[in-house]
């Protein structure tokens, strides 16, 4: 829902068939086809849906505009067409994109950030996997040592976030998307139990 995971890039807000007229800023347009009461009805579904309160019509305003932070609703260009915009508050901000701010905060106070390249993360994400894979080395997995293991998982992380940060990627947008793209590639009637590739299934 969109109180819980703002976008942070037009690919994110198009999942909700929104655009970003600027960080920090979702609109969605809305035809106004059939009632305006009908539209608006629309327009509640969509706010509640996302964890908004529902905008009450008898609250517009002479110039018709609707104001309520975080939600406006006013007239958008041609007169048959509303636009909703939603700011995003700072309860909006999800824990990746806090973690994400915080190792932005560690790398400013160390002037880090001018080494911080898609490549040199990269490489840097893959040195950490695999002295993560290091703590499993010659021994049973059992006997690999978990405070080493998250340590070393910790790096992992801190790289992906920043990578993805660096290239404005949405995290959770991405994973959500390859989640349901493994779904389609791993349908559960075929892969359950079973660790073959999907092109064996
Ligand atoms: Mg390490």
């Amino acid at each position: 829902m969109l109180r819980e995971y703002f976008p942070c890039t037009n690919e994110g807000a198009s999942l909700y068939n929104g655009f970003l007229p600027r960080k920090n800023l979702f609109c969605i347009i809305y035809e106004i086809n059939g009632s305006p009461a009908q539209t608006m009805e629309e327009i509640n579904g969509f706010l509640e849906a996302n964890g908004y309160a529902k905008a009450l019509t008898e609250e517009f305003n002479e110039s018709s505009v609707y104001v309520k932070h975080p939600v406006t609703i006013a007239p958008h260009g041609k007169l048959n067409q509303l636009v909703v915009s939603i700011e995003k508050d700072i309860a909006a901000q999800s824990q990746t994109e806090f973690l994400i701010n915080e190792l932005k905060k560690f790398r400013a106070e160390r002037d880090w950030d001018q080494f911080h390249n898609p490549k040199d993360l990269s490489i840097a994400l893959s040195i950490e996997a695999n002295e993560l894979l290091e703590q499993f080395l010659w021994k049973k997995p059992e006997d690999a040592n978990l405070e080493k293991v998250a340590e070393e998982l910790a790096d992992v992380f801190a790289y992906a976030f920043q990578l993805a940060d660096r290239l404005q990627l949405d995290v959770e947008q991405i994973l959500l998307r390859k989640i349901k793209h493994n779904g389609e590639k791993y349908p559960v009637s075929k892969s359950r139990g079973s660790a073959n590739k999907y092109n064996e299934l």
